[in-house]
C-alpha cells in the first residue's frame, strides 16, 4: 500500500519582489556614479525577428533599464539579416565604447549561428554571460560575468537564506543557458552552494525516483506542467525555471505563461516553492542589470 505525500505548509519564493529589492540597490549605485561625474551604464539589445516571447523579454530587459537609470538601445533587424550582417553589428557593438554591456536575444534564425555570434562578443561586454570565456572562468571559480537565470536562482536562495550545504539538488534540464550552469556554481564549496548535484536530461531513467530524493529540485526543461506531485520529496524547495506560452482564450493576450511544475499539486508538498510567473523569470532582468553595472565599472574580471 502506497501513503499519499505528507503536505507541509509551503511559502513562496517571491521573484518579483526580491528583483525589486535589486534594482533598488543597482538604481542607487548609478545614482552614486553619476553624482561622481561618471556616465550611467549602457546596455544595448539586438533583436532579430518577431517572435512573441523575445519580444517581450527584450521590452521588459529595455524597460528594467529604465527604472534603474540605465541608458538602453535597442536594435531591431528582420529576419532575413544575414550572419556576416549580424556578425558585423557585433563587432560595431564590441568597439563602441558608450556600450558597456549588450545582448543578442536567442533563439535566432535557422540560417545564424547562435554559437558563432555569441562567441563574437567581447566577453567583457557579454552580459548574458553566455560567452565560453565567461563560462570557463565560471568553472575555474575566477570572477566572471554569469549567466543571468542560474545566478537568479542562487541569489534567491541567498536571499531567503534557504540551506544549500549537503543538500542534495536535482535539476531537470542541462542546456548552457540554465541546467549546466545552475548544477556549476550550486557544487562549487561557496555559500550557496555545496549540494550535491544530480543533472538529469531526457535520457535520465527513472527521473521520479531521482527527484523524489531532491531536497532541492530545480525544474529548467521547458515542459508545461511536467513535475508532479509523484516527482516531490515533502518539505522540498522547488525552483521552476520554465516558461512555457500556452494557449489561454480567458486572457488578454491569448496565451498564459505556464511553469514545468503543476503548482497546485506540487506547492502544498513543499517547503518554499516559486511562482510561474513572478519567480525566477523577474530575477533573470534583475541580474543582467547587475552584470551591465559591473561591466560599466570595470569590475569584470575585478579580484
Ligand atoms: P532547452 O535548451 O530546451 O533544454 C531543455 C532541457 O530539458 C534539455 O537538457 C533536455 O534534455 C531536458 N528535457 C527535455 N524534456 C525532458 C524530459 N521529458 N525529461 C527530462 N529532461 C528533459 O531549454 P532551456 O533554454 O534550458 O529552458 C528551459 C525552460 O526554462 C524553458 O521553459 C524556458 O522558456 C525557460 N527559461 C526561463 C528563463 C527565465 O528567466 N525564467 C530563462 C531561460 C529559460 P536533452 O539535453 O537530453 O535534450
Amino acid at each position: 500500500m502506497t501513503t499519499a505525500p505528507e503536505a507541509t505548509t509551503y511559502r513562496l519564493i517571491d521573484g518579483k519582489q526580491t528583483a525589486e529589492a535589486i534594482k533598488e540597490e543597482i538604481a542607487a549605485e548609478v545614482q552614486a556614479l553619476k553624482a561622481a561625474g561618471h556616465k550611467v551604464p549602457h546596455l544595448a539589445a539586438v533583436l532579430v525577428g518577431h517572435d512573441g516571447g523575445s519580444e517581450t523579454y527584450v521590452r521588459n530587459k529595455v524597460l528594467a533599464c529604465e527604472r534603474v537609470g540605465f541608458e538602453s538601445t535597442l536594435i531591431r533587424y528582420e529576419d532575413d539579416i544575414t550572419e556576416a550582417e549580424l556578425l558585423a553589428r557585433v563587432e560595431a557593438l564590441n568597439q563602441d565604447t558608450r556600450i558597456d554591456g549588450f545582448i543578442v536575444q536567442l533563439p535566432l534564425p535557422r540560417h545564424i549561428s547562435a554559437e558563432k555570434v555569441i562567441e563574437a562578443i567581447r566577453p567583457e561586454k557579454d552580459v548574458d554571460g553566455f560567452h565560453p570565456m565567461n563560462i570557463g572562468r565560471m568553472v575555474a571559480g575566477l570572477p566572471a560575468l554569469l549567466p543571468a537565470t542560474p545566478s537568479g536562482i542562487v541569489e534567491l536562495l541567498r536571499r531567503y537564506e534557504l540551506p544549500t550545504d549537503g543538500k542534495h539538488c536535482v535539476i531537470i534540464g542541462r542546456s548552457n543557458i540554465v541546467g549546466t550552469p545552475v548544477s556549476i556554481l550550486l557544487a562549487k564549496n561557496l555559500d550557496p552552494g555545496n549540494c550535491t548535484v544530480t543533472l538529469c536530461h531526457s535520457h535520465t531513467q527513472n527521473l521520479a525516483e531521482i527527484s523524489r530524493t531532491a531536497d532541492i529540485l530545480v525544474a529548467a526543461l521547458g515542459r508545461p506542467e511536467f513535475v508532479r506531485a509523484d516527482m516531490v520529496k515533502p518539505g522540498a524547495v522547488v525552483i521552476d525555471v520554465g516558461t512555457t506560452r500556452v494557449e489561454d482564450a480567458t486572457k488578454k493576450s491569448g496565451y498564459a505563461l505556464k511553469g514545468d511544475v503543476c503548482f497546485e499539486e506540487v506547492a502544498p508538498l513543499t517547503s518554499y516553492i516559486t511562482p510561474v510567473p513572478g519567480g525566477v523569470g523577474p530575477m533573470t532582468i534583475a541580474m543582467l542589470l547587475q552584470n551591465t553595472l559591473k561591466a560599466a565599472k570595470g569590475e569584470v574580471y575585478a579580484r
